[in-house]
């Protein structure tokens, strides 16, 4: 164990040069020709394929994978791309484990799906790396949209619009372009700045340029977009995250998740990035898998998730879970977070209450435990931030903290749509929901811009 993994407190360089790129390699590595061959032809070909509906995007998975297996993987990435262009994002992000391969006839026959995401990348890699474009932009309808963000729906929603001919500018308030592709999900699932790739490959169409730096709210005002473009498309996301709601939570080294992750995926070495020897994450989710994850991968030498329910009710996968326990993180049931207890202003451990369920409700039931803790990440949900919309002159309907939409994505005004996790009814908050959504809206914007003559 090399010496820095002493350091005490929140410190950097816990670790050899070397391991942090062994910790961070590639999650599920590329399957080479040969290995693509012999998964497609595990495939049934199934009718009516069970693994297709359970795509949120309905890409035809029996018709790709037969393409990979006859040798025409260039074929297979137009079929995954004309359901969804962020296709290469996805076969390394999705929990496919509860998606397309949960519902795989061999899951239910031997327990052992087609590996559908990773023969997904597979085709979509090829294509990429050969430069392969497989749209043209239509004939310029003189159409202009506004799309405020530039995470997987909205990128989704450009390139729909840009093929359709219409002019899209995009909005970033951030440096770089990608949403949570870029600043949240895991190192290790996108390596090799895949997501900037993947930015330059959707974009390529032409047609829509991206202006950065340009956040809706401060430097733009919704009623402006409204009058000065067709229509209106916001993908902006969940900028806020829930409070732990515990005593003394703003002492130093409680911090948020999401950002640490963000860091993360930013720094240019990670022998730089500081993190604790003791870590507790509070969270259920993704997020909090990943946090803990990419903290032990960083050296932390002790790593607890604590969640206040129980193993089946986490948002995480089973495979996600595994993944953490794999890593050596581990995992506290039925426990809240009650105190955070800390040293001259500093986090020094995590008063948790037992947790049960009574009449179908969580309780707390009064015992604690302190779990010793130098960081504490908070991973308890992503809020929907929604001042930049109202009190811009262009009111838009709100339904339980997010923006309401009816069935196409449209909001309450009726030039303005929205998709992605930032809308009520979010299929689920996963990058391939996003694009679904993002794809989707744009199609009844083109519906709408050509009954009004467009
Ligand atoms: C830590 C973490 C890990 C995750 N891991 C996975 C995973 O492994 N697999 C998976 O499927 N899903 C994962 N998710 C969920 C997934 O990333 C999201 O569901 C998806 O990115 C949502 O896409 P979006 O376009 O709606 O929003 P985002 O990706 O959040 O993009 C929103 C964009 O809008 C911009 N924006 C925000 N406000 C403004 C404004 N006022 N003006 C202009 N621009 C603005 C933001 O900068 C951003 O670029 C993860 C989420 C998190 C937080
Ligand atoms: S359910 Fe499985 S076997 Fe059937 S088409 Fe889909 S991937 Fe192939």
């Amino acid at each position: 164990m090399p010496e820095g993994q002493f350091k005490e407190g929140i410190a950097g360089g816990r670790l050899a040069p070397s391991q942090y790129d062994d910790n961070f390699a590639d999650l599920h590595p590329p399957l080479d020709h040969h290995e693509a061959l012999v998964e497609s032809d595990r495939c049934y070909f199934c009718y009516d394929a069970p693994c297709m509906h359970a795509c949120p995007t309905e890409i035809d998975i029996p018709l790709f994978i037969r393409q990979i297996s006859t040798g025409n993987p260039i074929g297979s990435a137009k079929t995954i791309f004309d359901q969804n262009i962020l296709g290469g994002m996805c076969a390394r992000v999705c929990p496919t484990e509860t998606l397309c391969e949960e519902a795989c006839v061999r899951e239910e026959a031997e327990g052992k799906p087609v590996q559908i995401g990773r023969l997904q990348r597979y085709a979509t890699d090829t294509a990429m790396t050969a430069g392969k474009q497989f749209y043209e932009r239509a004939a310029p309808t003189g159409r202009k949209i506004a799309v405020v963000g530039a995470g997987p729906a909205g990128l989704a929603a450009a390139h729909r619009l840009a093929r359709y001919g219409h002019d899209v500018t995009i909005f970033e308030a951030k440096e770089k372009a990608g949403g949570l592709n870029e600043y949240g999900i895991a190192a290790y699932k996108s390596t090799d700045d895949f997501a900037q790739a993947e930015v330059d490959y959707v974009t390529a169409i032409g047609g829509i340029t991206i202006e950065h730096g340009r956040a809706l709210g401060r430097d733009i005002h919704l009623a402006d977009l409204a009058a000065a473009y067709d229509a209106v498309f916001l993908g902006m996301g969940l900028g806020g995250v829930n409070a732990l709601r515990a005593e003394g939570e703003d002492a130093g080294g409680v911090d948020n998740a999401v950002e640490f992750i963000a860091e993360l995926r930013q720094a240019e070495d990670l022998a730089s990035l500081p993190v604790g020897r003791k870590v507790v994450v509070v969270g259920g989710g993704m997020t909090a898998i990943d946090a803990a994850v990419q903290s032990k991968l960083l050296g932390a030498e002790e790593v607890t998730i604590v969640y206040r329910r129980g193993k089946e009710h986490m948002n995480a996968s089973e495979f996600e879970q595994d993944l953490a326990a794999s890593k050596g993180v581990t995992i506290r049931h039925w426990l809240q977070p009650r105190r955070v207890v800390s040293q001259s202003g500093k986090v020094a451990g995590i008063e948790l209450e037992y947790t049960e369920m009574q009449d179908g409700r969580l309780v707390g039931l009064g015992q604690t435990v302190t779990v010793p803790a130098d960081q504490v990440f908070k991973a308890i949900g992503q809020t929907f931030v929604g001042d930049h919309l109202n009190g811009s002159g262009a009111s838009i309907a709100m339904r339980d903290g997010r923006i309401e939409v009816d069935a196409e994505g449209r909001t309450s005004n009726a030039k303005v749509w929205a998709g992605g996790d930032c809308v009520a009814d979010a299929r689920e908050d996963l990058t391939v929901a996003a694009v679904a959504a993002g794809r989707d809206a744009a199609e009844s914007i083109h519906r709408a811009l050509r009954g009004a003559g467009g």
